[in-house]
């Protein structure tokens, strides 16, 4: 592993309150003789109780950003820090303990979010009766599944649900060890968009209710409006950070982000309508741009 080579400290802005930071974060993994870089140099910031949500294509980035503030891995250069504890610098117990403590996840597919076996109350159990210390309580329990809609199903077994539901319940067991940070990656790409929406819902229960912070990993644009803010992840690097857009009016217009309008004002431009996204330009005088 490549030592972090940069200081903290350096790099902290004075006043920031933030309470994930990666400063200069890179991550190149070894493949054979050959260094793949998963990130390139990252600098971001995520702040208590903010609801983030990260885009980008495949292959981007993005899951190793998630895998790094989680503690799943270790960056190769840069700092990644949570609640000011320079991950980076942890003994491989103290991150360990750092990942069952502080953090939560929810994944893609329900099979490693839920055990099988295990009824829906008791999987949003195992977690704090794995850790012990704290043995989570019935009323917490309770108010959880309240939280994500499901109270009528506690005894249900994960096989007797949706796919939707299942997601609910293991966004239920990842903050029943009540951490700082819920990370997710793709939690609503099996679902569909109604089902989605109510995962989303859930999303934003726990996370009004709780202030935990979140970040959220998703090809869904439709979920990826839903976050505070979004950051966009291309071949390893931020590209920008902004605001969700309104959805488009009855009337088939979008509304523009206030620094957008400011910034392109008084201009001719046409837009390019892509999968991914819209790209405004300025109109040339034979109407190419
Ligand atoms: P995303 O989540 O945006 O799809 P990832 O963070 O999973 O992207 O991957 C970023 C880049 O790092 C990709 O090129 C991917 O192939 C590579 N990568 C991710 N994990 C590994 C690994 N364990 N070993 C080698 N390369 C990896």
């Amino acid at each position: 592993m490549i030592e972090n080579v940069v200081s903290p400290d350096h790099f902290r802005p004075v006043g920031s309150d933030a309470l994930v930071r990666l400063r200069h974060t890179y991550k190149v993994y070894r493949v054979s003789d050959v260094g793949v870089v998963a990130l390139a140099g990252v600098d971001l910031d995520v702040m208590p109780a903010e609801f983030l949500a990260v885009v980008g294509p495949s292959g981007a980035g993005k899951s190793t950003i998630l895998n790094l503030v989680g503690g799943l891995d270790r960056a190769s250069a840069g700092v990644v820090e949570v609640e000011g504890r320079d991950l980076g610098l942890l003994e491989d117990q103290a991150l360990t303990e750092y990942r069952a403590e502080r953090v939560g996840f929810v994944w893609q597919g329900t099979a490693r979010n839920l055990v099988p076996y295990l009824s829906v109350r008791d999987n949003i159990r195992l977690p704090a009766t794995v850790r012990r210390a704290q043995v989570a309580t019935k009323h917490d329990v309770d108010g959880l599944l309240e939280l994500v809609g499901l109270t009528d199903r506690a005894k249900h077994m994960p096989g007797m649900l949706s796919g939707g539901e299942q997601q609910r319940v293991a966004i239920a067991a990842a903050l029943s060890n009540t951490p700082a940070i819920l990370l997710a990656d793709e939690p609503t790409a099996e679902l569909d968009s109604e089902s989605a929406a109510r995962v989303l819902d859930a999303f934003r229960a726990i996370n009004h209710e709780f202030n935990v912070t979140i970040i959220m990993v998703t090809h869904d644009l439709m979920a990826a409006r839903r976050a505070d803010r979004r950051i966009r992840v291309r071949d390893g690097r931020v590209l920008h950070e902004g605001v969700p857009v309104d959805p488009i009016s009855e009337d088939g217009r979008v509304r523009l982000p206030d620094d957008a309008v400011a910034a392109l004002g008084g201009v001719d431009l046409e837009a390019e309508v892509t999968p991914d996204e819209v790209r405004l330009r300025r109109r040339s005088e034979t109407g190419h741009a």
